[in-house]
């Protein structure tokens, strides 16, 4: 049985381990699968600065605010992306996309905070200082 090119469809003769049947055909199945992991990204970014949005528009001024869990899927957010987390001395993990984050707080009511926006202190351990 002959292989086809996985770009084209094209029947190739000859070696069975082939993929491609030219270079050209190599090169544009290539690109295109990248550009496929580029969409992909996009998308996944394209949530989350929805998401991001949304926590915006639910605190006004980047006050910490509580809101029913519906007002924020009304507006179409995506409760399994975030950016990172930040659980609280307490165990309260936050969930964040960029600088604004939610927590669930109690029957479906979800606490919007804006994390502090100080950077944190690079704190450099004492064996990396020159001496
Ligand atoms: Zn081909």
């Amino acid at each position: 049985m002959n292989q086809i090119c996985l770009d084209c469809a094209m029947p190739m003769h000859g070696r069975q381990d082939k993929k491609f049947c030219s270079d050209q055909c190599r090169n544009t199945y290539n690109n295109r699968q990248n550009s496929d992991a580029n969409n992909h990204i996009r998308n996944l970014n394209n949530i989350l600065r929805r998401n991001r949005r949304i926590l915006h528009l639910l605190s006004p001024g980047g006050k910490t605010n509580t809101v029913h869990r519906k007002k924020l899927e009304e507006k179409g957010f995506h409760f399994g992306y975030h950016t990172h987390t930040l659980t609280t001395r307490k165990g309260d993990t936050y969930k964040f996309c960029y600088d604004l984050g939610y927590l669930p707080v109690h029957d479906n009511f979800i606490m919007v905070v804006r994390e502090k926006t100080q950077p944190q202190q690079e704190k450099t351990p004492p064996e990396f200082l020159s001496t």
